[in-house]
């Protein structure tokens, strides 16, 4: 790839984690040309230093190598066939560096569709959130064949830090297992540390037992002292956004063989909480909806 002074990048999906990304890149050199279906988000571009496109085909037009940050696979893939946008593709053949959290098995044959016009995708989602986008501390689970990998790893590197995880949607399937994890944690997390409460610890005080014990974890050390006991719920990451994941590793699962039960009853749990919640609910929420599930300061007898 040519050096970040000339390199055009085209960045597709600037909300909550492409806004501090496409920044990043932008302050490391690159000539960042952005779209977003939100006109919110094409302004923080334009504030950052990049340009605005006024399409997603005009962005990739002249770009060398294009990122999408979107919700979705369904979304990724509309992107994409777009008569305009595949024109465009196809007329500059950038790299194509999918750093949603789609589905692996859709990234792996839309990276085979792809290949049949010339054209590379790589995955290349990432962990670390908000927080980590703008520091660019992210960790990035990179899918895809070594030397394609390899061209990407000094733009990514602006990003976080880079992990091959092998062959293309490898990324993808990495991170919903993650997600998984993640949600699964927060969810018992939350139960333990309205379990002690009611038994009259001090959640700060639980959280550090959890914290410097085997139960730690990023429930315990990101998401409960900084979203969850000041109330504020504002992570950055949205409640359907985990439960699109989660669905995405159990389905996974379920296909390759192997299922998983506790996965499965994590995302019915999950999904009672987004019946209940609005669109644009934080994922740290249901630590709240549990709260109001237990009732709020019944301390044991
Ligand atoms: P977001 O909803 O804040 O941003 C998505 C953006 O895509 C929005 O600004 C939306 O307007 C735009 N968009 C939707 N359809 C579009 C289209 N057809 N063309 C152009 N733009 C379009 O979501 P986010 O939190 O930034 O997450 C993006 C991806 O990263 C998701 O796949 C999510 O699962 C993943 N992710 C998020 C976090 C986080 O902490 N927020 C962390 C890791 C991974």
């Amino acid at each position: 790839m040519t050096s970040p002074e000339r390199a055009r990048v085209a960045f597709i999906g600037l909300g909550n984690m492409g806004t501090p990304m496409s920044r990043r890149l932008i302050e490391a050199g690159y000539s960042v040309v952005g779209f977003d279906l939100a006109e919110d988000a094409r302004a923080h571009l334009f504030e950052a230093g990049g340009s605005v496109a006024p399409s997603g085909a005009a962005a990739v037009d002249g770009a060398h190598v294009v990122i999408l940050m979107l919700p979705s696979s369904d979304v990724v893939e509309a992107v994409i066939t777009d008569p305009d946008f595949d024109a465009a593709l196809r007329a500059g053949s950038p790299l194509i560096i999918d750093m949603s959290s789609s589905e692996p098995v859709r990234t792996k044959a839309l990276a085979e569709s792809l290949a049949q016009h010339g054209l590379t995708l790589i995955d290349a989602p990432v962990s670390g959130g908000v927080t980590g986008a703008t520091a660019g501390s992210l960790t990035i689970m990179v899918g895809g064949a070594d030397r394609d990998v390899a061209s990407a790893e000094p733009l990514l590197s602006v990003l976080g830090r880079t992990l091959h995880a092998g062959t293309v949607g490898s990324g993808h399937a990495a991170k919903a297992l993650n997600n998984l994890l993640s949600a699964t944690h927060l969810w018992v997390t939350s139960e333990a540390v309205l379990a002690g409460e009611r038994f009259g610890i001090e959640p700060s005080v639980l959280l550090s037992i959890f914290n410097g014990s085997s139960g730690r974890s990023g429930s315990t050390e990101n998401k409960w002292p900084n979203f969850i006991l000041g109330e504020t719920y504002n992570s950055g990451f949205g409640l359907r956004l985990m439960l699109k994941d989660m669905k995405i590793a159990v389905n996974l699962a379920e296909q390759i063989g192997i299922p998983s039960q506790l996965g499965a009853d994590a995302v019915e749990l999950w999904s009672r909480v987004a019946d209940q919640y609005p669109a644009d609910a934080d994922h740290t929420e249901v630590a709240r909806w549990l709260r109001e599930q237990t009732g709020r300061n019944a301390v044991a007898e």
